[in-house]
């Protein structure tokens, strides 16, 4: 597939003469648990500069509310946290990566506790919450903010760490290559303008591309920058079209999209429609407590039966102040739309959530670009298959993240770092079009993603989508930029067409991808689909698991 998009290496110009340097061993980018768990492993044994395009605390790692999947209770075990995950994952989970990050759960959750976390328990037993898809309670959380508590432990932790430096506020624009190898990236910050950080390895943890979509659960900063600049720099996507929609948000006009977490329903609470019926047992024997994908898929069904914007949260059968003890920061948002949980039904609709897709990723984090580590969720580890279940993916960015850091840290003591900066630019001539007017161009994309690439997705819709994007990226990507929302819109549109390329691609229904027009799931889509980008173009290939423990 030949695009205006396959063409663009870097998407902003710089001249390597002209631009101040920095120098290091490791390069982080993204300060999520996943890139601060990889700062803080590699920092014990190398130099490691961590930037992040906001503040450190603006990530979904800090927005995560129900909690860390492990299996720490009696009667539980790695075995059985595996085995959910293997079954949710539908045909395309990686059993040996599985059962590796399942064992390794709960020593994370006691790395955490001894680095301060403070976890809800009893004693020396965790309260360990429920969540769909988990057939034992083993959600550690800390009340309904557990990304906040840990974010901030690691957050901590690396302000002190002598060998970290932390740069906010600094946008990267693109993964810096030499002779087919990641060295560094280019940057932009307000206070310094355009910088080029070196390193002997560069660590990507940009997280997700949630703000893709009209509707969903993501903090301003996932804007995919990491997806799209990896595809740049010749790195493999695997399944983009494996898009998680969270059920559950509030459909409140003027509202966010805020997240009402699972734990919710995990605690009893009901969905029922504007009647007050009943109707998840309708849909799937497993009820309110069914899988993401199949509870997303129920909900969207009722709206479209009912010609309804949303269905409804009933907690009103709860005892009386345990919604407000145990989600205290949700019952204060609803009060603030005037919603009295105890009282009135909770407005619910299904948002964009979870990327369950992302740059190929080995055990530990290696790309298929030397030089170049990635963790988080802008990876695709094998863990999720076509389906993430609850609270596995804080717990898949901590595990990757260490497996990163350590990685770059041994691979910091065996090379030469790069003491002077080598003779990369680019510059691309100004397009002659006409001026434009990007927010028009964002919110076009981002209604058009939500309306044809959602949680039902047809072939002719696909094909439309595709269409338009192509036009749009004509004009687009053809400019060079000065602005972060003008990248992030460039990037936006990248990560669009790869989600939209492979939802046409896969032609049957497996994990979060529902296709109207090809219902069942096909035995001979037991494959991933991966995309990259060689000479000029996207490229399609589809690829077969490995072998079952292996
Ligand atoms: C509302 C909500 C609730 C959730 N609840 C849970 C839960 O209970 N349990 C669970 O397991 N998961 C949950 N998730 C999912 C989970 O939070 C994320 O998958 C996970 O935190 C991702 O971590 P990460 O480190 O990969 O990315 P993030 O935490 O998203 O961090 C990405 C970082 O990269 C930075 N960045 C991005 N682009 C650039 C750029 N161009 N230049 C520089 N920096 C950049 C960002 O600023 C940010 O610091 C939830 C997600 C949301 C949105």
């Amino acid at each position: 597939m030949s695009t205006a998009i396959g063409r663009r290496r870097y998407l902003t110009n710089f001249e390597h003469h002209r631009l101040p340097h920095l120098f290091t061993d490791v390069l982080v980018i993204g300060s999520g648990v996943a890139g601060l768990q990889a700062a803080l492993q590699a920092a014990d044994h190398a130099d490691v500069l961590l930037v992040t395009k906001d503040r450190l605390d603006a990530s979904a790692s800090s927005w995560a509310q129900g909690g860390i999947a492990a299996a720490t209770g009696p009667g539980d075990s790695a075995d059985r946290h595996a085995r959910d995950t293997l079954e949710v994952a539908c045909g395309l989970g990686h059993e040996a990566i599985i059962r590796g990050v399942t064992s390794e759960a709960p020593s994370i959750i006691a790395q955490l506790v001894a680095s301060g976390a403070r976890f809800d328990a009893q004693g020396a037993t965790f309260e360990a919450g429920q969540e769909g898809g988990h057939s034992a309670p083993r959600i550690i959380h800390a009340a309904d903010a557990t990304g906040r508590e840990v974010v901030r432990v690691l957050i901590d932790q690396a302000r002190q760490h002598p060998r970290i430096r932390l740069f906010e506020k600094c946008f990267t624009i693109d993964l810096l290559s030499n002779n087919g190898q990641v060295v560094g990236a280019v940057t932009y910050s307000p206070k310094y303008g355009h910088q080029m950080f070196w390193a002997t390895t560069t660590i990507l943890a940009t997280g997700g591309c949630g703000r893709v979509y009209r509707e969903t659960t993501n903090p301003p900063v996932a804007t995919g920058d990491g997806l799209a600049m990896a595809l740049r720099a010749g790195a493999i996507l695997r399944d983009m079209e494996m898009v998680q929609f969270h059920p559950t948000t509030l459909y409140v006009a003027g509202a966010a999209r805020e997240l009402i977490s699972e734990a919710v329903r995990g605690d009893g609470a009901y969905l029922v429609d504007r009647a007050g019926r009943r109707f998840m047992h309708d849909h799937d024997p497993r009820g309110e407590l069914a899988p993401r994908d199949v509870v997303s898929r129920a909900i969207a069904a009722e709206m479209k039966l009912q010609h309804e914007p949303c269905v409804y949260l009933d907690v009103r059968h709860f005892a009386p102040g345990h919604f407000a003890e145990r989600f205290p920061n949700l019952d204060r948002l609803c009060r603030q739309f005037d919603i009295h949980p105890e009282r009135d039904l909770i407005p619910v609709r299904p948002s964009m959530h979870y990327l369950v897709g992302g740059v190929v990723v080995d055990e530990s984090g290696q790309t298929n670009v030397p030089g170049l580590l990635a963790c988080g969720e802008v990876t695709s580890t094998g863990l999720h298959g076509a389906n993430r279940l609850a609270s596995n993916s804080l717990l898949e960015g901590l595990i990757f993240g260490a497996r990163c850091g350590r990685l770059a840290a041994r691979r910091a003591a065996g090379a030469e770092r790069l003491s002077r900066p080598l003779p990369i630019g680019h510059v691309l001539p100004h397009s002659p079009r006409t001026e434009l007017d990007l927010g028009d161009v964002l919110n076009s994309l981002i209604s058009l993603m939500s309306r044809n690439v959602a949680v039902e997705r047809s072939g002719d819709r696909l094909r439309e989508t595709l269409e338009i994007i192509s036009f749009w990226s004509r004009y687009v990507m053809d400019k060079v930029f000065d602005e972060p929302r003008e990248w992030e819109t460039q990037n936006m549109l990248t990560v669009a067409l790869l989600i939209a390329t492979s939802a046409a691609t896969r032609t049957e229904s497996r994990g979060v991808h529902f296709r109207t027009d090809f219902p069942a799931t096909d035995p001979a889509w037991q494959r991933h689909i991966d995309l990259c980008r060689m000479d000029d173009t996207i490229q399609v290939s589809t690829t077969p698991l490995p072998e079952a423990g292996s």
